[in-house]
């Protein structure tokens, strides 16, 4: 196949002009094109009053040949290349021990899919409850404040993230294209095939519950098996071999092969590595906030007169800030038309995240105003982090007042340094509810003064968007 990119077409284009401009392009008529699939579609909206739709498509033509010779000199007509996904084996008639998965979130969800794909039968392992028994508990926790630390927003089927905003794309560099693999298989179990091929993909929430049980229903079809509220406790290693894990109802399951696919939030079973010897290294971070516009303010500021139109969806943003005092502040894991929701997974602890629906159309906007910290501010050893994080969740619950409210504070008022009392032009989402207050000793210092350099920054460079006046 050919991959043709850098089509431009007007936002409002009929159906008919992509094939148009591929004919155009490669000079050729309909009757010699195959057929052809749109591998990328994003929009550049850099002029608001001109935002143009940029497609990649992949073009399937018995010329194929003659017309890579054709245009050997032009960068936007290539061989599109091979994104197959290849199994690296197939497992053997007897291949011993069948492989142990930990955890079920989409890491080992993925790893059991592939390994079951290659007849290996995998045993999955998952602490928290299925898909739909874990709903009810987070759900529970976001309306009635009773959290279950086995089962809640990072734990029980699907892992942290299946109930959120779903969004599909990452900055890491993809060379073997196994990311195309992850989108294919998300289709195959419901997600809209749309994913495929737009830029920045997401899924919902809600939809994301139903493909996690269509995930679970394909390992289970190709003799995978999984096991929820089977807490891994201990591992049993010999030297450098693994040999087997306990659960905490005491049952051991031998294996010579375990995937570790645990989380960010399984501190305990950290600790539990630690102290079998496990190498562990701390990583860096980042803290910070979660802040909340108008998604309408977002859409008008980034598209003007389009705001609205159904091929441009909500808007997001992402921004960065290098401050003087060395320190980076982003904006990180923006939920277009959605909700900031309680994600703590221990009790006394407060955590917030964001989440939409597929239709991204709550009133808010919500992301994360974070501060990048590195191994260097938590010197002591490798789950130092993790003491860290404990420390700031439990200051983050005293200051909503011991309930798991959030602490909440207008911007203008976090910026002059004064509590807050009554709510701005936004109402926040986040469910149990918030306290108004001072969020000023709820981060290190340094964290505080970075974020009080950036938040000015942001709004002179997303004119508009008036974050000082906001929650
Ligand atoms: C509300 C929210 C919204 C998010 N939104 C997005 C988003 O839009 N896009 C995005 O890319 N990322 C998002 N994330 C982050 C994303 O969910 C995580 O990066 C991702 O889930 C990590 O995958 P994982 O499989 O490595 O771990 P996890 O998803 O954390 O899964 C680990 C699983 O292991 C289980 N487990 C842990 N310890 C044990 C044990 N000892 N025994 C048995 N089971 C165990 C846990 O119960 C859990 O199910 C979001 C996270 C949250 C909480």
């Amino acid at each position: 196949m050919i991959r043709l990119s850098e089509i431009k077409l007007p936002l409002d284009h009929a159906e008919p002009a992509l094939q148009e401009a591929i004919l155009e392009k490669l000079r050729i008529s309909a009757s010699e094109l195959t057929g052809y699939t749109i591998f990328k579609r994003s929009y550049d909206a850099r002029k608001k009053s001109n935002i143009i739709l940029v497609y990649i498509v992949d073009v399937k033509t018995p010329k194929e040949k003659a017309l890579i010779q054709q245009f050997k000199k032009d960068p936007h007509v290539t061989l599109a290349p091979d994104m197959a996904y290849h199994p690296v084996t197939q497992a053997p008639k007897d291949f011993g021990d069948r492989p142990i998965v930990i955890g079920t979130g989409p890491c080992g969800m993925f790893a059991g899919l592939l390994l079951a794909q290659m007849g290996f039968r995998p045993i999955l392992l998952e602490r928290g409850k299925s898909v739909r028994d874990r709903s009810v508990d987070t759900f529970g926790f976001w309306l009635k404040k009773r959290l279950n630390p086995e089962s809640n927003a990072q734990f029980g089927e699907g892992g942290a993230g299946t109930f959120s905003d779903g969004k599909l794309y990452s900055q890491v560099r993809d060379p073997k294209h196994y990311g195309r693999k992850v989108l294919s298989e998300l289709v195959n179990a419901g997600a809209a095939p749309e994913i495929l091929y737009i830029n920045k993909p997401h899924i919902g929430t809600y939809r994301l519950v139903k493909i996690v049980q269509n995930l679970r229903a394909t390992i289970e079809q190709l003799g995978g098996e999984i096991r929820f509220q089977c807490c891994v406790e201990d591992i049993d290693i010999d030297g450098a071999q693994v040999r087997g894990v306990r659960l905490d109802s005491g049952e051991y399951i031998a294996s010579s092969q375990v995937v570790l696919a645990v989380g960010h939030s399984a501190r305990d079973t950290f600790q539990m590595l630690w102290d079998r010897g496990v190498y562990i290294e701390p990583k860096p971070f980042s803290i910070g906030f979660r802040i909340e516009h108008p998604q309408s303010l977002i859409d008008q500021s980034r598209f003007g007169a389009q705001a609205g139109h159904t091929r441009l969806g909500s808007a997001d943003y992402k921004l960065v800030h290098h401050c003087e005092n060395g320190r980076t502040v982003y904006s990180f894991c923006m939920c277009p038309g959605g909700k900031v929701v309680a994600a703590a997974s221990e009790p006394g602890r407060l955590v917030t995240n964001g989440m939409s629906e597929y239709a991204r159309d709550e009133s808010n906007a919500n992301s994360a105003i974070v501060v990048g910290i590195t191994p260097e501010d938590y010197p002591d050893g490798p789950l130092a982090g993790v003491a860290l994080q404990r420390s700031l969740e439990e200051r983050a619950f005293e200051l909503g007042g011991g309930t798991y409210e959030a602490p909440a504070q207008l911007v203008g008022d976090f910026l002059a340094d004064r509590p807050s009392t009554a709510f701005g032009q936004v109402y926040p989402s986040y469910k149990p509810g918030v306290t108004l207050g001072s969020l000023s000793s709820s981060l290190p210092d340094y964290a505080i003064a970075a974020i009080r350099e950036a938040i000015p920054v942001f709004d002179q460079r997303f004119v508009g968007l008036r974050w000082r006046r906001l929650f």
